[in-house]
Protein backbone atom coordinates (compact mmCIF):
# COMPACT_ATOMS: atom_id res chain seq x y z
CA UNK A 1 0.00 0.00 0.00
CA UNK A 2 1.61 3.55 -0.82
CA UNK A 3 0.50 5.68 1.56
CA UNK A 4 2.28 8.88 0.33
CA UNK A 5 0.67 11.43 -1.43
CA UNK A 6 3.40 12.09 -4.21
CA UNK A 7 5.19 14.12 -6.30
CA UNK A 8 2.95 16.95 -6.93
CA UNK A 9 0.90 17.05 -3.47
CA UNK A 10 4.15 17.16 -1.48
CA UNK A 11 5.26 20.11 -4.25
CA UNK A 12 1.91 21.23 -2.87
CA UNK A 13 2.38 20.57 0.53
CA UNK A 14 5.80 22.80 0.01
CA UNK A 15 3.55 25.72 -1.00
CA UNK A 16 1.49 25.55 2.09
CA UNK A 17 3.99 25.53 4.37
CA UNK A 18 5.73 28.83 2.76
CA UNK A 19 2.26 30.42 3.36
CA UNK A 20 2.60 29.37 6.78
CA UNK A 21 6.17 30.26 7.51
CA UNK A 22 5.58 33.71 6.09
CA UNK A 23 2.02 34.35 7.12
CA UNK A 24 1.93 32.57 10.91
CA UNK A 25 2.20 33.86 13.61
CA UNK A 26 1.78 37.36 12.75
CA UNK A 27 4.51 39.65 13.01
CA UNK A 28 5.08 43.13 14.60
CA UNK A 29 2.24 45.10 15.94
CA UNK A 30 0.11 42.27 14.85
CA UNK A 31 1.73 40.01 16.91
CA UNK A 32 0.34 42.19 19.97
CA UNK A 33 -2.94 41.53 18.74
CA UNK A 34 -4.79 39.05 21.65
CA UNK A 35 -5.30 35.45 19.73
CA UNK A 36 -9.36 35.91 18.15
CA UNK A 37 -8.34 39.75 16.64
CA UNK A 38 -5.09 37.55 15.15
CA UNK A 39 -7.03 34.45 13.99
CA UNK A 40 -9.29 36.82 12.31
CA UNK A 41 -6.55 38.64 10.62
CA UNK A 42 -4.47 35.38 9.26
CA UNK A 43 -8.13 33.89 8.12
CA UNK A 44 -8.91 36.10 5.93
CA UNK A 45 -5.19 35.99 4.25
CA UNK A 46 -5.85 31.84 3.93
CA UNK A 47 -9.09 32.82 2.40
CA UNK A 48 -7.41 34.64 0.15
CA UNK A 49 -4.73 32.46 -0.87
CA UNK A 50 -7.23 29.83 -0.92
CA UNK A 51 -6.35 27.62 1.95
CA UNK A 52 -9.95 28.01 3.76
CA UNK A 53 -13.23 28.12 3.53
CA UNK A 54 -12.54 25.66 0.03
CA UNK A 55 -15.81 24.69 -0.56
CA UNK A 56 -17.77 27.82 0.18
CA UNK A 57 -18.60 30.47 -3.09
CA UNK A 58 -16.63 33.24 -3.21
CA UNK A 59 -20.22 35.60 -3.01
CA UNK A 60 -20.16 34.09 0.45
CA UNK A 61 -16.75 35.09 1.61
CA UNK A 62 -15.31 31.37 0.75
CA UNK A 63 -12.49 31.04 -1.61
CA UNK A 64 -13.80 28.56 -3.87
CA UNK A 65 -11.40 26.37 -4.61
CA UNK A 66 -11.82 23.01 -6.60
CA UNK A 67 -12.76 19.88 -4.47
CA UNK A 68 -9.75 18.04 -3.89
CA UNK A 69 -9.78 15.86 -0.68
CA UNK A 70 -6.30 15.68 -0.73
CA UNK A 71 -5.22 19.05 -0.85
CA UNK A 72 -7.61 19.82 1.77
CA UNK A 73 -6.02 17.08 3.94
CA UNK A 74 -2.47 18.81 3.85
CA UNK A 75 -3.95 21.89 4.53
CA UNK A 76 -5.05 20.16 7.38
CA UNK A 77 -1.92 18.22 8.20
CA UNK A 78 0.24 21.93 7.86
CA UNK A 79 -2.11 24.25 9.67
CA UNK A 80 -2.07 21.58 12.77
CA UNK A 81 1.44 20.96 12.36
CA UNK A 82 2.34 24.70 12.83
CA UNK A 83 -1.11 25.64 15.19
CA UNK A 84 -2.46 27.68 12.96
CA UNK A 85 -6.33 28.27 13.09
CA UNK A 86 -8.28 27.08 10.36
CA UNK A 87 -11.94 27.81 10.26
CA UNK A 88 -13.74 28.67 13.54
CA UNK A 89 -14.55 25.68 14.83
CA UNK A 90 -18.60 25.78 15.89
CA UNK A 91 -21.78 24.37 15.37
CA UNK A 92 -22.29 27.31 12.88
CA UNK A 93 -19.35 26.73 10.42
CA UNK A 94 -19.24 22.92 10.74
CA UNK A 95 -23.41 22.13 10.81
CA UNK A 96 -25.40 24.76 9.50
CA UNK A 97 -22.98 26.30 6.52
CA UNK A 98 -22.42 23.13 4.76
CA UNK A 99 -26.57 22.46 5.38
CA UNK A 100 -27.77 25.82 3.94
CA UNK A 101 -25.01 25.36 1.18
CA UNK A 102 -26.78 22.47 0.28
CA UNK A 103 -30.31 23.10 0.91
CA UNK A 104 -30.74 26.79 1.78
CA UNK A 105 -32.08 29.06 -1.03
CA UNK A 106 -30.06 32.02 -2.46
CA UNK A 107 -31.06 34.72 -0.04
CA UNK A 108 -30.40 32.68 3.27
CA UNK A 109 -26.83 31.81 2.39
CA UNK A 110 -26.59 35.50 1.65
CA UNK A 111 -27.18 36.57 4.71
CA UNK A 112 -26.25 33.74 7.00
CA UNK A 113 -22.79 32.01 5.72
CA UNK A 114 -20.67 35.44 5.51
CA UNK A 115 -20.62 36.41 9.11
CA UNK A 116 -20.72 32.54 10.31
CA UNK A 117 -17.50 31.84 8.42
CA UNK A 118 -16.35 34.98 10.06
CA UNK A 119 -17.27 34.08 13.07
CA UNK A 120 -19.31 36.69 14.12
CA UNK A 121 -22.36 35.15 14.96
CA UNK A 122 -22.47 31.68 16.89
CA UNK A 123 -25.33 29.52 16.28
CA UNK A 124 -27.01 26.51 18.56
CA UNK A 125 -28.91 23.38 17.59
CA UNK A 126 -32.53 22.91 18.76
CA UNK A 127 -33.21 18.83 18.32
CA UNK A 128 -33.00 17.20 20.91
CA UNK A 129 -36.11 17.38 23.48
CA UNK A 130 -37.52 15.77 27.18
CA UNK A 131 -38.32 12.25 25.58
CA UNK A 132 -37.17 12.85 22.19
CA UNK A 133 -33.25 12.01 21.76
CA UNK A 134 -32.70 9.02 20.07
CA UNK A 135 -35.99 9.56 18.60
CA UNK A 136 -35.91 12.97 17.07
CA UNK A 137 -38.77 12.43 15.18
CA UNK A 138 -40.96 12.00 18.37
CA UNK A 139 -40.42 15.98 18.57
CA UNK A 140 -43.22 17.69 19.82
CA UNK A 141 -42.29 21.78 19.82
CA UNK A 142 -44.70 23.25 17.91
CA UNK A 143 -44.36 25.87 14.59
CA UNK A 144 -47.73 27.70 13.43
CA UNK A 145 -48.17 30.26 10.79
CA UNK A 146 -49.78 33.12 12.14
CA UNK A 147 -50.10 36.07 10.00
CA UNK A 148 -46.68 35.44 7.67
CA UNK A 149 -44.68 34.52 11.08
CA UNK A 150 -43.62 31.20 12.53
CA UNK A 151 -44.98 30.99 16.01
CA UNK A 152 -43.14 28.63 18.64
CA UNK A 153 -43.96 26.61 21.39
CA UNK A 154 -42.63 23.45 23.48
CA UNK A 155 -38.66 23.39 24.94
CA UNK A 156 -35.69 21.63 23.87
CA UNK A 157 -32.98 20.83 26.09
CA UNK A 158 -29.40 20.12 25.81
CA UNK A 159 -28.85 22.44 23.93
CA UNK A 160 -24.78 23.88 23.53
CA UNK A 161 -23.97 27.52 23.40
CA UNK A 162 -27.19 28.48 23.92
CA UNK A 163 -26.09 30.90 26.12
CA UNK A 164 -24.29 32.87 24.05
CA UNK A 165 -26.08 31.74 20.73
CA UNK A 166 -27.12 34.68 18.08
CA UNK A 167 -29.23 32.25 15.68
CA UNK A 168 -30.81 29.07 16.52
CA UNK A 169 -31.64 26.06 13.69
CA UNK A 170 -34.68 24.43 15.45
CA UNK A 171 -36.55 21.43 14.22
CA UNK A 172 -40.16 21.91 14.56
CA UNK A 173 -43.70 19.69 14.33
CA UNK A 174 -45.51 21.82 11.88
CA UNK A 175 -47.92 19.56 10.24
CA UNK A 176 -49.29 17.52 13.26
CA UNK A 177 -51.57 15.49 11.38
CA UNK A 178 -48.47 14.28 9.22
CA UNK A 179 -46.57 11.01 10.23
CA UNK A 180 -44.08 11.32 12.53
CA UNK A 181 -41.12 12.02 10.10
CA UNK A 182 -43.21 13.88 7.38
CA UNK A 183 -44.72 16.93 9.83
CA UNK A 184 -41.31 18.32 11.22
CA UNK A 185 -39.89 21.50 9.75
CA UNK A 186 -36.43 22.99 9.86
CA UNK A 187 -36.40 26.74 10.91
CA UNK A 188 -33.91 29.67 11.53
CA UNK A 189 -34.61 31.67 14.24
CA UNK A 190 -33.25 34.64 15.89
CA UNK A 191 -32.42 33.81 19.94
CA UNK A 192 -32.60 37.23 21.39
CA UNK A 193 -36.43 37.46 21.69
CA UNK A 194 -38.62 38.07 24.74
CA UNK A 195 -40.58 34.22 23.69
CA UNK A 196 -37.15 32.53 24.28
CA UNK A 197 -35.53 31.60 27.47
CA UNK A 198 -32.42 29.90 28.37
CA UNK A 199 -31.96 27.81 31.33
CA UNK A 200 -28.19 26.32 31.76
CA UNK A 201 -27.48 22.96 32.84
CA UNK A 202 -24.73 22.43 35.22
CA UNK A 203 -22.44 19.42 34.27
CA UNK A 204 -20.16 17.30 36.26
CA UNK A 205 -17.38 19.15 35.06
CA UNK A 206 -18.60 22.05 36.37
CA UNK A 207 -19.08 23.97 33.31
CA UNK A 208 -22.25 24.73 31.66
CA UNK A 209 -21.89 24.13 28.20
CA UNK A 210 -25.54 23.45 26.98
CA UNK A 211 -29.20 24.43 28.12
CA UNK A 212 -32.56 23.34 28.30
CA UNK A 213 -34.58 26.41 25.91
CA UNK A 214 -38.35 26.96 26.49
CA UNK A 215 -40.57 28.98 23.46
CA UNK A 216 -43.30 30.76 24.33
CA UNK A 217 -44.82 32.55 21.25
CA UNK A 218 -41.31 32.98 20.09
CA UNK A 219 -41.24 33.57 16.60
CA UNK A 220 -39.22 33.79 13.31
CA UNK A 221 -40.27 34.92 9.74
CA UNK A 222 -41.93 32.64 7.46
CA UNK A 223 -39.22 32.62 4.75
CA UNK A 224 -36.64 31.62 7.59
CA UNK A 225 -37.05 28.12 6.58
CA UNK A 226 -35.19 25.82 4.76
CA UNK A 227 -36.37 23.33 2.78
CA UNK A 228 -39.86 23.16 1.87
CA UNK A 229 -42.61 22.70 4.97
CA UNK A 230 -42.49 19.19 6.22
CA UNK A 231 -39.02 18.25 5.10
CA UNK A 232 -37.52 19.17 7.96
CA UNK A 233 -36.22 15.92 8.86
CA UNK A 234 -34.37 15.73 5.31
CA UNK A 235 -32.56 18.83 6.21
CA UNK A 236 -31.37 17.88 9.04
CA UNK A 237 -30.10 14.23 7.73
CA UNK A 238 -27.44 16.65 6.05
CA UNK A 239 -26.62 18.28 9.08
CA UNK A 240 -26.57 15.40 11.16
CA UNK A 241 -24.28 13.59 8.41
CA UNK A 242 -21.92 16.86 9.26
CA UNK A 243 -21.63 16.89 12.89
CA UNK A 244 -20.76 12.95 12.30
CA UNK A 245 -17.75 13.44 10.12
CA UNK A 246 -16.38 16.58 12.48
CA UNK A 247 -16.27 14.29 15.79
CA UNK A 248 -15.01 11.49 14.07
CA UNK A 249 -11.28 13.45 13.26
CA UNK A 250 -8.31 11.13 13.16
CA UNK A 251 -5.98 13.97 14.10
CA UNK A 252 -7.16 14.87 17.11
CA UNK A 253 -7.34 11.25 18.24
CA UNK A 254 -3.23 11.40 17.49
CA UNK A 255 -2.62 14.71 19.32
CA UNK A 256 -4.84 13.72 22.16
CA UNK A 257 -2.51 10.30 22.21
CA UNK A 258 0.77 12.36 21.36
CA UNK A 259 -0.22 14.08 25.08
CA UNK A 260 -1.05 11.06 26.97
CA UNK A 261 2.80 9.69 25.74
CA UNK A 262 4.11 13.00 26.91
CA UNK A 263 2.15 12.52 30.54
CA UNK A 264 3.49 9.00 30.46
CA UNK A 265 7.01 10.29 30.24
CA UNK A 266 6.16 13.57 32.54
CA UNK A 267 4.47 11.20 35.71
CA UNK A 268 7.05 8.78 37.89
CA UNK A 269 6.10 5.78 39.30
CA UNK A 270 8.47 4.11 42.04
CA UNK A 271 11.03 7.80 40.86
CA UNK A 272 11.01 6.28 37.40
CA UNK A 273 8.89 7.85 34.10
CA UNK A 274 6.08 6.19 34.10
CA UNK A 275 6.41 5.16 30.44
CA UNK A 276 9.34 2.40 31.60
CA UNK A 277 6.68 1.06 33.39
CA UNK A 278 5.63 -2.38 31.89
CA UNK A 279 2.01 -2.44 32.61
CA UNK A 280 1.54 1.45 31.17
CA UNK A 281 3.53 0.55 28.12
CA UNK A 282 1.39 -2.17 27.34
CA UNK A 283 -1.69 -0.08 27.54
CA UNK A 284 0.18 2.57 25.98
CA UNK A 285 1.05 0.22 23.02
CA UNK A 286 -2.73 -1.24 22.71
CA UNK A 287 -4.11 2.26 22.50
CA UNK A 288 -1.74 3.00 19.98
CA UNK A 289 -2.96 -0.07 17.96
CA UNK A 290 -6.13 1.52 18.14
CA UNK A 291 -4.85 5.12 17.15
CA UNK A 292 -3.07 3.69 14.13
CA UNK A 293 -6.40 1.79 13.01
CA UNK A 294 -8.30 4.84 13.16
CA UNK A 295 -5.46 6.74 11.41
CA UNK A 296 -5.87 4.20 8.80
CA UNK A 297 -9.58 4.13 8.93
CA UNK A 298 -9.08 7.85 8.12
CA UNK A 299 -7.01 7.45 4.87
CA UNK A 300 -9.54 4.46 3.77
CA UNK A 301 -12.55 7.78 3.97
CA UNK A 302 -9.88 9.99 1.72
CA UNK A 303 -9.27 7.20 -0.54
CA UNK A 304 -12.91 6.72 -1.25
CA UNK A 305 -13.57 10.86 -1.56
CA UNK A 306 -10.71 11.30 -3.74
CA UNK A 307 -12.18 8.42 -6.12
CA UNK A 308 -15.53 10.26 -5.63
CA UNK A 309 -16.97 7.15 -3.95
CA UNK A 310 -19.59 7.21 -0.82
CA UNK A 311 -17.60 6.59 2.28
CA UNK A 312 -21.03 5.16 3.41
CA UNK A 313 -20.66 3.66 7.15
CA UNK A 314 -17.15 3.91 7.42
CA UNK A 315 -17.96 7.34 8.87
CA UNK A 316 -20.00 6.37 11.09
CA UNK A 317 -17.82 3.62 12.32
CA UNK A 318 -14.95 6.40 12.78
CA UNK A 319 -16.93 8.18 15.20
CA UNK A 320 -17.85 5.38 17.32
CA UNK A 321 -14.08 4.41 17.55
CA UNK A 322 -12.41 7.95 17.97
CA UNK A 323 -15.22 8.50 20.85
CA UNK A 324 -14.24 5.04 22.35
CA UNK A 325 -9.93 5.65 22.07
CA UNK A 326 -10.86 9.38 23.34
CA UNK A 327 -12.08 7.80 26.57
CA UNK A 328 -9.30 5.28 26.69
CA UNK A 329 -6.63 8.02 26.28
CA UNK A 330 -8.53 9.98 29.06
CA UNK A 331 -9.18 6.81 31.60
CA UNK A 332 -5.25 5.90 31.07
CA UNK A 333 -4.22 9.52 31.33
CA UNK A 334 -6.41 9.74 34.61
CA UNK A 335 -4.61 6.50 36.21
CA UNK A 336 -1.53 8.19 35.12
CA UNK A 337 -2.34 11.07 37.37
CA UNK A 338 -3.08 9.11 40.80
CA UNK A 339 -4.35 11.09 43.41
CA UNK A 340 -4.10 14.93 41.05
CA UNK A 341 -6.92 12.81 38.52
CA UNK A 342 -9.69 13.57 41.94
CA UNK A 343 -9.02 17.11 41.63
CA UNK A 344 -11.80 19.02 40.40
CA UNK A 345 -11.77 19.95 37.11
CA UNK A 346 -12.50 23.51 37.29
CA UNK A 347 -14.13 26.15 35.55
CA UNK A 348 -16.10 25.97 32.60
CA UNK A 349 -15.07 22.11 30.64
CA UNK A 350 -13.81 24.08 27.40
CA UNK A 351 -11.71 26.47 29.31
CA UNK A 352 -10.20 23.19 30.58
CA UNK A 353 -9.30 21.05 28.18
CA UNK A 354 -7.81 24.09 26.19
CA UNK A 355 -5.41 24.51 29.50
CA UNK A 356 -2.10 22.53 29.71
CA UNK A 357 -2.67 21.49 33.08
CA UNK A 358 -3.77 18.43 35.27
CA UNK A 359 -7.71 19.44 34.72
CA UNK A 360 -6.87 19.39 31.20
CA UNK A 361 -7.30 15.39 31.47
CA UNK A 362 -10.55 15.16 33.90
CA UNK A 363 -12.41 17.54 31.44
CA UNK A 364 -11.55 15.32 28.98
CA UNK A 365 -12.23 11.90 30.70
CA UNK A 366 -15.76 13.44 32.30
CA UNK A 367 -16.27 14.68 28.26
CA UNK A 368 -15.41 11.73 26.61
CA UNK A 369 -18.65 10.26 27.98
CA UNK A 370 -20.78 12.60 26.53
CA UNK A 371 -19.14 13.13 23.06
CA UNK A 372 -20.43 9.36 22.76
CA UNK A 373 -23.48 10.32 23.38
CA UNK A 374 -23.95 13.54 21.78
CA UNK A 375 -24.69 13.74 17.98
CA UNK A 376 -26.29 10.23 18.04
CA UNK A 377 -25.43 7.64 20.84
CA UNK A 378 -23.25 5.08 19.85
CA UNK A 379 -26.25 2.32 20.85
CA UNK A 380 -28.20 4.32 17.83
CA UNK A 381 -24.99 4.16 15.38
CA UNK A 382 -24.54 0.19 15.90
CA UNK A 383 -27.53 -0.11 15.09
CA UNK A 384 -27.93 2.49 11.68
CA UNK A 385 -24.09 0.40 10.66
CA UNK A 386 -25.94 -3.31 11.59
CA UNK A 387 -29.37 -2.38 9.93
CA UNK A 388 -28.06 -0.30 6.87
CA UNK A 389 -24.69 -1.03 6.44
CA UNK A 390 -24.64 -5.14 6.97
CA UNK A 391 -28.38 -5.29 6.27
CA UNK A 392 -29.48 -7.07 9.70
CA UNK A 393 -33.27 -7.15 10.33
CA UNK A 394 -34.52 -3.51 11.75
CA UNK A 395 -34.31 -3.33 16.01
CA UNK A 396 -37.25 -4.07 17.13
CA UNK A 397 -38.04 -1.21 19.49
CA UNK A 398 -37.28 1.47 16.51
CA UNK A 399 -39.74 -0.64 14.66
CA UNK A 400 -42.70 -0.03 16.92
CA UNK A 401 -42.05 3.52 17.70
CA UNK A 402 -41.88 4.87 13.81
CA UNK A 403 -45.87 3.20 13.92
C1 LIG B 1 -22.16 16.93 25.02
C2 LIG B 1 -23.53 16.93 24.39
C3 LIG B 1 -23.91 17.99 23.59
C4 LIG B 1 -25.19 17.99 23.00
N1 LIG B 1 -25.55 19.07 22.25
C5 LIG B 1 -26.78 19.11 21.70
C6 LIG B 1 -27.21 20.26 20.95
O1 LIG B 1 -26.48 21.24 20.80
N2 LIG B 1 -28.45 20.25 20.43
C7 LIG B 1 -29.30 19.19 20.55
O2 LIG B 1 -30.40 19.25 20.02
N3 LIG B 1 -28.94 18.10 21.28
C8 LIG B 1 -27.70 18.05 21.85
N4 LIG B 1 -27.33 16.95 22.61
C9 LIG B 1 -28.31 15.88 22.85
C10 LIG B 1 -28.02 14.58 22.11
O3 LIG B 1 -28.28 14.69 20.74
C11 LIG B 1 -28.91 13.52 22.79
O4 LIG B 1 -28.45 13.40 24.12
C12 LIG B 1 -28.83 12.18 22.09
O5 LIG B 1 -29.47 12.23 20.84
C13 LIG B 1 -29.48 11.06 22.95
O6 LIG B 1 -30.75 11.42 23.34
P1 LIG B 1 -31.21 11.33 24.88
O7 LIG B 1 -30.21 12.07 25.71
O8 LIG B 1 -32.62 11.75 24.95
O9 LIG B 1 -31.05 9.79 25.28
P2 LIG B 1 -32.10 8.62 24.98
O10 LIG B 1 -32.54 8.69 23.58
O11 LIG B 1 -33.15 8.65 26.04
O12 LIG B 1 -31.19 7.34 25.17
C14 LIG B 1 -30.87 6.79 26.47
C15 LIG B 1 -30.09 5.50 26.26
O13 LIG B 1 -30.92 4.53 25.57
C16 LIG B 1 -30.29 4.07 24.38
N5 LIG B 1 -31.30 3.90 23.35
C17 LIG B 1 -32.35 4.71 23.06
N6 LIG B 1 -33.05 4.21 22.01
C18 LIG B 1 -32.41 3.08 21.61
C19 LIG B 1 -32.64 2.11 20.56
N7 LIG B 1 -33.67 2.22 19.71
N8 LIG B 1 -31.77 1.09 20.46
C20 LIG B 1 -30.72 0.96 21.30
N9 LIG B 1 -30.46 1.83 22.31
C21 LIG B 1 -31.28 2.87 22.46
C22 LIG B 1 -29.31 5.16 24.01
O14 LIG B 1 -28.22 4.66 23.24
C23 LIG B 1 -28.85 5.67 25.38
O15 LIG B 1 -27.83 4.84 25.87
C24 LIG B 1 -26.08 16.91 23.21
C25 LIG B 1 -25.68 15.85 24.03
C26 LIG B 1 -24.43 15.85 24.62
C27 LIG B 1 -24.05 14.70 25.49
Amino acid sequence: MDLSYGEELEGYRGEVAKFLEDNWPLQGDEAKLDWNEQAVKFRQRAIDAGYLCRNIPKQYGGSEQEPDVLKAQIIREEFGRTRAPMEPRGIGTMMLVPTLLERGNEWQKEKFVPPTIRGDVAWCQGYSEPGSGSDLASLKTRGELVNGEWVINGQKIWTSGATSADYMFVLVRTEPEASKHAGISYLLMDMKQPGIEVRPLRQMTGGADFCEVFFTDAKTPEDWIVGKRGEGWLVSRTTLKHERNSIGSTQQTRALFAGLVQLAKDRKIDGKPAIEDPSIRQRLAALEGYVKAHQYAGYRTLTKDAKGEDPGMITMMNKIISTNIGHDIARLAIDLLGEDGLLDAGGTSMAAMMSGGHERWISHYMYSLGIAVAGGTANIQRNVIGERGLGLPRDAAAERSSK
